[in-house]
């Protein structure tokens, strides 16, 4: 059998009033790639900085290895180390309250400029990689970087996946990789989980209308 790492249940998240999540489930087992797609404002990044204790959440449950995680920071500072998290490269370096709550502000300097945006991410990759984390969250690495970057970037994910077995969640906007690269899907508008799929199903026999017109509007 083979072991589950993160399960979540019954999540709903608000900002201030407004509900942004609802009622989100699902379980991600040792090796598996779980594929976010949907479009803008859907909810992925919230979701997955949920799972890095980077949001809090007005009900429902995250369980790591089977135990219901204490949403206190301390507990998320211990979890950080086994749940890394990339982020689009535009995203991580000019926001300093983030790099604050993830304790990387010491780091806000250390890169020259000289870097491309497609470098940046290996760094990034690499340094979420250095913790030893046993799952990564990745959220749209590939969203600013110029084509040629992005399969590259792409590349090594996939050899991360194969190879490594690395498990992982990504959101992504690149179909073919999306494609190529999950074991499981969900798709979300407004904050619903719309379809759960397993393997390539979602990409070749979408469920619903919103999910046809999202894989037309992606050319796929
Ligand atoms: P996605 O990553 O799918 O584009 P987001 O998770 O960024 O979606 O956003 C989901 C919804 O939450 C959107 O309506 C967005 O405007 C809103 N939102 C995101 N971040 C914040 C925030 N910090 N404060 C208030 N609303 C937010
Ligand atoms: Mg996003």
């Amino acid at each position: 059998m083979t072991e589950e790492i993160l399960k979540v249940e019954h999540l709903d998240k608000f900002y201030d009033d407004r509900q942004v999540l609802h009622d989100i489930n699902f379980s991600l087992k040792k090796g598996e790639v779980l594929t976010l797609l949907g479009p803008s404002g859907s909810g992925k990044s919230t979701l997955l900085r949920t799972l890095n204790g980077l949001e809090d959440y007005k009900k429902g449950a995250i369980y790591f290895h089977g135990k219901k995680i204490n949403p206190s920071p301390k507990e998320w500072q211990m979890l950080r180390q086994k749940i890394g998290m990339v982020f689009q490269s535009y995203d991580l370096f000019p926001n300093l309250k983030l790099l604050k709550q993830v304790r990387l502000d010491q780091y806000l300097n250390a890169y020259p400029r000289e870097l491309s945006g497609g470098q940046k991410q290996r760094v990034a990759i690499v340094r979420a990689l250095a913790m030893r984390p046993e799952v990564m969250l990745l959220d749209e690495i590939t969203a600013s970087l110029d084509p040629e970057m992005v399969r590259g970037i792409e590349e090594i994910v996939e050899l991360l996946s194969k190879r490594d077995h690395m498990t992982m969640i990504i959101v992504t906007h690149q179909m073919n990789f999306a494609s190529r690269i999950a074991d499981e899907v969900l798709f979300l508008e407004n904050g619903h989980i719309l379809e759960d799929t397993p393997g390539k199903d979602f990409f070749d026999h979408p469920q619903t209308q919103r999910a046809k017109d999202f894989l037309d509007s992606m050319d796929y």
